[in-house]
Formats: C-alpha cells, sequence, structure tokens
C-alpha cells in the first residue's frame, strides 16, 4: 500500500483506504507497480458500476442492500498450558450426544458448531492464543468471543496474562471460565481476585466479565458456559450477509487420500454450495463436496458454519480467505499468477513498521498509535520501562503496550506485534531463534535494548519523528 499510495501522490491524488479510483488513474499506478489491469463487468448485480480490477487481488464485491441476519458466535479457549482447555473442548463437544445430535461421527475439521436452547455456537478446535494470533497475523480475524480457561486449583499464569493481552489486541470479548473446580485446592476466588487486578472484574465484584465456574473432568456448569456465551454474543449482535457468494477463512488443510487437497473453511459471509467456483490463497477448484464435522455431506454452508472442502488445485494456509467468483477463468488465471509470485525468489522486504518510520506514517495519516510488545529481563524492569514510556508527551502518537512479560522473546511476540502492525522491543533479553526466522518472515521490527535511557530516548525520539532511517 506505501507503494500504492506513493504513486497516487505523484498523479496529485491523495486518497483514503477505501477510495474508488478511476479506471485511467487505477491502470496507471498498476502500469508502475508491474501489474495489467483487467475490466470486469459484472453481470451478478445489475447494472455494472465500471470498477477497474487490479488483476492481483480482487476487492471485495459491493454489497447491493445488506440484508444482515443474526449469525452464531465463533469461540476461541485461550489459557495456561494444562488448564483445560481441550478438555473443556471435548465436554462441550459431548453435550451433542446428550443432546441426541450425534447421528455421525465426529470429524476433526478444525471447529465445530453444537446447538443449546435453539441457537448455535461454532467453536474452534485449535486452542491458546499462539494459534489465535497467528490467525489474526494473516489478516484473519474469526473469533468473536474468547474463553478465557483458568484451573481453579492453579490460579492466573504468566500464558494467562499473555492470552488476555492476546485478546484485548484483537478488540475481542473475554469471558473466564473457572475450570477444575472440583480439584483439591481449588480457589475460585483466588483467580476472580487475580484477574480483578488484570482489569478483568466480575459482576460480584462490581466489574462486567463473565465468570463461569465449569469442571470439564466432570461436565459440571457447561450449560451455564454455554448460555453465557449464548448472552455475551447476543449483546454483540453479530449479522451477516447469508444470501449471495461465500466469503471464508481457511481454519486448516490437509491432503486426504481419496479426496486430494481439503480445506477446513469457516463461512465468513454468503453461502458456500458444492459446485461453486473457489479462489482461495494461490489455488482454486470447482467445490466438489462439502463435509460437516460431523462427517456429513451436505448441500450448502452460511455464516459461522465450519466446512471441510473438497476440489481445490492444493493447499491453502490457514487464515487464507476464500472467495466464491463466477468467472472460472478469471479465477484460474488470478490462482496461476498468485502461485508463480510464490514460486519467484522472495525479496527481501524489511519491516512495514519501524521506529525509524514510525513518523512517516504517521505524517501521512496512515496511523496514530505506536503499538509495542514490550519484553524484558525482570518484572520490575518492565514496570520501570513501562513507567518511562507513559511519561513521554506526545500529541500526535499514541503509545500503547499492548503486551509486556519478562522472558525472551518469542514467536507469539512477532506474531502480536505483526497482527497488531506494532514493534516488539526487548530490554536485556535475547530472542529466540524461532522468534528471529518469524520476524525476518513476516517482516516485523525487533529493537534490543540493554540501557534503560537509550531505550527510552529512542522511542521518544521515533514519535517526534527525529529517528534517521536505517542503512
Ligand atoms: P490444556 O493444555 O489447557 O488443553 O489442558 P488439558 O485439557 O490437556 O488438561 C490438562 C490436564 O488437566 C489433564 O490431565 C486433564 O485431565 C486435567 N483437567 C482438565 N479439566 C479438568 C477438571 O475440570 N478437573 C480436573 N480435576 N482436572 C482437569
Amino acid at each position: 500500500p506505501f507503494q500504492m499510495v506513493h504513486h497516487l501522490m505523484e498523479l496529485n491524488i491523495f486518497p483514503t483506504l477505501t477510495q474508488l479510483l478511476d479506471e485511467d488513474v487505477a491502470k496507471k499506478v498498476s502500469a508502475r507497480m508491474g501489474f495489467e489491469i483487467q475490466t470486469e463487468r459484472k453481470e451478478r448485480h445489475g447494472p455494472p458500476p465500471p470498477a477497474p480490477k487490479v488483476v492481483e487481488e480482487p476487492p471485495p464485491a459491493p454489497e447491493v442492500t445488506p440484508d444482515l441476519q443474526l449469525r452464531s458466535p465463533v469461540v476461541a479457549f485461550l489459557g495456561h498450558v494444562d488448564h483445560g482447555k481441550t478438555t473443556l473442548l471435548d465436554a462441550i463437544r459431548h453435550t451433542r450426544v446428550a443432546a441426541g445430535e450425534a447421528g455421525g461421527i465426529t470429524q476433526h475439521i478444525g471447529a465445530y458448531t453444537i446447538h443449546h436452547g435453539g441457537k448455535s455456537i461454532t467453536f474452534i478446535d485449535t486452542p491458546g492464543h499462539e494459534a489465535f494470533t497467528a490467525m489474526r497475523a494473516r489478516g484473519a480475524s474469526i473469533t468473536d468471543i474468547v474463553v478465557l480457561v483458568v484451573a481453579a486449583d492453579d490460579g492466573a499464569m504468566p500464558q494467562t496474562i499473555e492470552a488476555i493481552d492476546h485478546a484485548r489486541a484483537a478488540n475481542v470479548p473475554i469471558i473466564v471460565a473457572i475450570n477444575k473446580i472440583d480439584a483439591p485446592g481449588a480457589n475460585p476466588l483466588r483467580v476472580k481476585t487475580q484477574l480483578q487486578e488484570r482489569g478483568l472484574a466480575p459482576e460480584e465484584f462490581g466489574g462486567e466479565t463473565i465468570f463461569c465456574e465449569v469442571s470439564a473432568l466432570k461436565g459440571k456448569g457447561i450449560d451455564h458456559l454455554l448460555e453465557m456465551i449464548l448472552l455475551q454474543a447476543e449483546v454483540l449482535e453479530l449479522r451477516a450477509l447469508f444470501d449471495g457468494p461465500a466469503v471464508g477463512r481457511v481454519i486448516e488443510a490437509q491432503m486426504e487420500t481419496g479426496r486430494g487437497p481439503t480445506a477446513s473453511i469457516l463461512v465468513q459471509k454468503g453461502t458456500l454450495r458444492p459446485g461453486d467456483v473457489v479462489l482461495c490463497g494461490p489455488y482454486w477448484g470447482r467445490v466438489r463436496a462439502l463435509i460437516n464435522d460431523l462427517g456429513k455431506t451436505v448441500r450448502e454452508a452460511g455464516p459461522s458454519t465450519p466446512v471441510k472442502v473438497t476440489g481445490l488445485s492444493g493447499l491453502p494456509s490457514p487464515g487464507e480467505e476464500l472467495l466464491v467468483e463466477s468467472d472460472e477463468r478469471r479465477v484460474r488465471q488470478i490462482a496461476e499468477e498468485r502461485l508463480a509470485l510464490l514460486k519467484r525468489p522472495r525479496q527481501e522486504v524489511g519491516p512495514k513498521v519501524t521506529l525509524e518510520n514510525l513518523f512517516a506514517a504517521i505524517a501521512e495519516g496512515q496511523r496514530k498509535t505506536l503499538h509495542l510488545v514490550l519484553k524484558a529481563d525482570t518484572q520490575g524492569s518492565i514496570e520501570a520501562l513501562v513507567g518511562q514510556l507513559e511519561k513521554i508527551p506526545s500529541k500526535k502518537v499514541e503509545l500503547s503496550v499492548i503486551h509486556s512479560a519478562a522472558g525472551p522473546v518469542t514467536e507469539s511476540d512477532i506474531l502480536l506485534a505483526k497482527a497488531s502492525e506494532g514493534i516488539v522491543i526487548g530490554f536485556n533479553v535475547k530472542t529466540d531463534s524461532s522468534a528471529a526466522a518469524a520476524a525476518k518472515r513476516e517482516g516485523v521490527q525487533i529493537k534490543l535494548f540493554s540501557v534503560i535511557y537509550e531505550l527510552v530516548d529512542q522511542v521518544r525520539d521515533a514519535m517526534a519523528g527525529l529517528l534517521e532511517p536505517e542503512l
């Protein structure tokens, strides 16, 4: 986008993010960026707007009189390891059998839907904030509600805190499930007090966060948890367009004998049907079959429904978007071009957001907040640093420490920074080797310091536009 904006400005056009360009301008800019424009005449939605299309990325179809209907919530489980996320997911899955819903063998397709009191909830099957944020880093926001699982006998742990920060950075509401209330030493009150200190106060303490006490192992409190999820969903009023071509996201994909490449898709809007021509990252296909989470072949899948798709030309990555398009030739062409692009040796692009280019981005109106992930050697250093950083005066830039913790820079920090378009700052810490690789791959800047005032000065200079670009 930077580059595109640059070319546009040379043509004396100062675009906003959603501005439509006329055909001539679009052609000129794409030519400069090495793309060719093809003009498409849409047939599906009445008279065609003369919308020029850049071949690389088809813009979303214009929404004609959005007839939005309520859709089910999509829920992810986050929390410290061993606090019972997987057991809870299984316990909820089993409520199906009790409800006489089974009728098929539950298939692992990356997510599943249960029905409760006439409503539905979809649960993402891979728990943990790593998976949650990895999806976000791919641009896929599929989760509506986070259930934070905390073991009553263990209390809030480092990954509990990390999970809270990841959910907050995503702006997704949190419901707390205090699990293992059956365990010896269970102390739900202590969990509530600990979380209150993190800004998650239960209603009984005058806060607004929903807390549920459950035992995943004994199947206790599950109904109540489901009801609270539905209550939260009602407040959120989640809506989507049910008619029209489907748009979804890949949850996972795999090769299956006899089926070829399969991808589990969470439909986000529209309705997906067998026979639809789809574009999914660098692959395409005509949907051969749709298989639901009970292993049954279905004839359609609407918003918030997870479904396995067969008929794709290859294995897309999780988080990739799936679009239904009517023009098979065009879909195939885009897929082939994307694939060719992937196979070209990648030129190093460097991080998109850096301390050095922050001010330019602000001046161009592209950014108002500097999102920081802060890692340091001790909790004491963290507190000192946050205290100093918060004191930096700035009218133009807001500073937001989206996550801070003691410990080395990890891959999960990189993904969080990527998903929030922020940078990672380390003080007296090292970078995990997997984090270093992730930073390079994702284009995230890591800045390491060992002197407090140098760190604070650099951030201050960046916020004031005084940093020299890095060579
Ligand atoms: P995850 O790492 O968060 O997915 O945790 P798991 O679901 O794998 O659970 C970790 C351990 O806690 C397992 O040994 C479970 O049997 C146990 N566990 C999970 N839920 C409960 C519960 O409600 N009560 C008790 N006592 N143990 C539980």
